[in-house]
C-alpha cells in the first residue's frame, strides 16, 4: 500500500491574500502550486499547516471530526508566525468544499480522508528575513489514507532524549514545517543508533511529546499527560482522548512528568504508554531506552486501555457510537 499521505485528490481549493482581502476560494489541479521563486514562506518558513479527517459513516455520509479545533489551531499558528489573518468561516467553506467534491472518494473504514489545510506566506522579497509577509496563499489538500495504525505489527521503541529539544521553545504549539525539519537529524540518529522508530523529547528530563504525537501514559486508572505550555503541539486526538478517559472514569492528570517517574511506572506490568494524534490515533509504545539502555513498558504489548481508548474514539469518529460532545461536522 502507498504510504501515508503520499496519494492526492486531483484538485483543491485555494485562496490568496493580496495585503487586504481574501479572494474566494477555487477548485485547481492539486499537482502543482505557482508562487514565486523569492516567496517569504519558501525562505523564510512562514508556513503553517493543519491534520484534520473526514470519516465515512455506514450510511454513506461524511462527517468531519472537531474542525472547529483545527481551525482555532490555524488561526493561532498564523498570528503566532506572522501570517495574514485567516477567515474561519470561508476557510470552512473551502474545507467543506473540497470534501464534498470527493466525498465518493472517500475511503471506507478504517481509513479516511485526510485533509491539509497549508498557509503560506507568498509575498516575492528575499530581503524581508525580518518582515511578515503581506500576501498569503492558504489551501485544502485532500489524501485518502488507509489504517495508519497498525496495532498487530507491534509497539513502537522510543529513545528517550533529554538534552536536545524538537524546537523553539516557545514555537513548540504551532504546526510549522520548520519544526519538523529541525527534528529530524536527531530523529535519523535515533534510527540508526537505537533502532529506535521515535524520539520522545524529554528537555531536562520533562517528558513532551515526539516530532510528530503527543505521549500518555496510561497506568491503571490513570492517565498522566504533560499539561498544556507553549513548548509541545496541543494535540486534538490529545483532547478528545483525555475526554473519553474522564468520561470512562479513568483519572485524567495533566501535569510535568519526569523522566525517572515515568521510567519508574513502566517497570509495572500493567503499565501502558502511547502516542496520540490524527495520524496515529493512539498507538502503542512498548520500548523506551535511556543512555543505551532498554525499558520495557509494562510487557511489552499493546495494553486494553489503549485498545479501549482508541476504540471508543474510533467508534465516534465512525459514527458507531452517540456523537455526545459534538465533535462531528455534517457536510
Ligand atoms: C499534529 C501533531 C500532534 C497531534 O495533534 P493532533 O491534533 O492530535 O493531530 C502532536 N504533536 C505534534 C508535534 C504534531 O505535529
Amino acid at each position: 500500500m502507498a504510504g501515508f499521505g503520499s496519494v492526492f485528490m486531483p484538485e483543491m481549493t485555494i485562496a490568496r491574500y493580496d495585503g487586504e482581502q481574501w479572494s474566494p476560494s477555487e477548485f485547481v489541479p492539486s499537482d502543482k502550486l505557482e508562487f514565486h521563486p523569492g516567496a517569504h514562506g519558501l525562505h523564510y518558513a512562514s508556513s503553517v499547516f493543519e491534520g484534520l479527517k473526514a470519516f465515512k459513516h455506514a450510511d454513506g455520509t461524511i462527517k468531519l471530526f472537531r474542525m472547529d479545533r483545527n481551525l482555532a489551531r490555524l488561526v493561532k499558528s498564523s498570528n503566532l508566525l506572522s501570517l495574514p489573518p485567516i477567515d474561519i468561516a470561508a476557510t470552512e467553506q473551502m474545507i467543506i468544499e473540497v470534501v464534498k467534491k470527493f466525498a465518493e472518494q472517500t475511503p471506507e473504514p478504517p481509513g479516511s480522508m485526510y485533509i491539509r489545510p497549508t498557509h503560506i506566506g507568498t509575498d516575492a522579497i528575499i530581503g524581508a528575513a525580518a518582515s511578515p509577509s503581506q500576501t498569503s496563499c492558504l489551501f485544502i489538500l485532500l489524501s485518502p489514507v488507509g489504517n495508519y495504525f497498525s496495532g498487530e505489527a507491534g509497539t513502537l521503541r522510543l529513545l528517550i532524549e533529554e538534552n536536545g529539544m524538537r524546537c523553539a521553545p516557545h514555537m513548540g504549539m504551532i504546526k510549522s514545517g520548520g519544526n519538523y525539519a529541525s527534528a529530524l537529524g536527531p530523529i535519523l540518529q535515533a534510527k540508526q543508533t537505537y533502532n529506535a522508530d521515535q524520539i520522545l523529547f524529554c528537555p531536562n528530563g520533562d517528558v513532551q511529546e515526539t516530532g510528530a504525537a503527543n505521549f500518555l501514559l496510561i497506568d491503571g486508572n490513570e492517565v498522566i499527560t504533560k499539561d498544556l505550555d507553549s513548548t509541545f503541539l496541543h494535540g486534538v486526538t490529545r483532547d478528545s482522548l483525555l475526554t473519553l478517559a474522564s468520561d470512562m472514569g479513568m483519572v485524567v492528570t495533566e501535569r510535568s512528568l519526569s523522566v525517572d517517574e515515568l521510567l519508574q511506572r513502566v517497570a509495572n506490568p500493567a503499565c501502558e504508554a502511547a502516542l496520540s494524534g490524527t495520524a496515529a490515533v493512539l498507538t502503542p509504545v512498548g520500548t523506551l531506552i535511556r543512555d543505551g539502555q532498554e525499558y520495557t513498558v509494562g510487557n511489552g504489548l499493546e495494553g486494553p486501555a489503549t485498545r479501549k481508548l482508541r476504540q471508543a474514539l474510533n467508534d465516534i469518529q465512525w459514527g458507531k457510537v452517540e456523537d455526545n460532545h459534538g465533535w462531528l461536522t455534517s457536510i
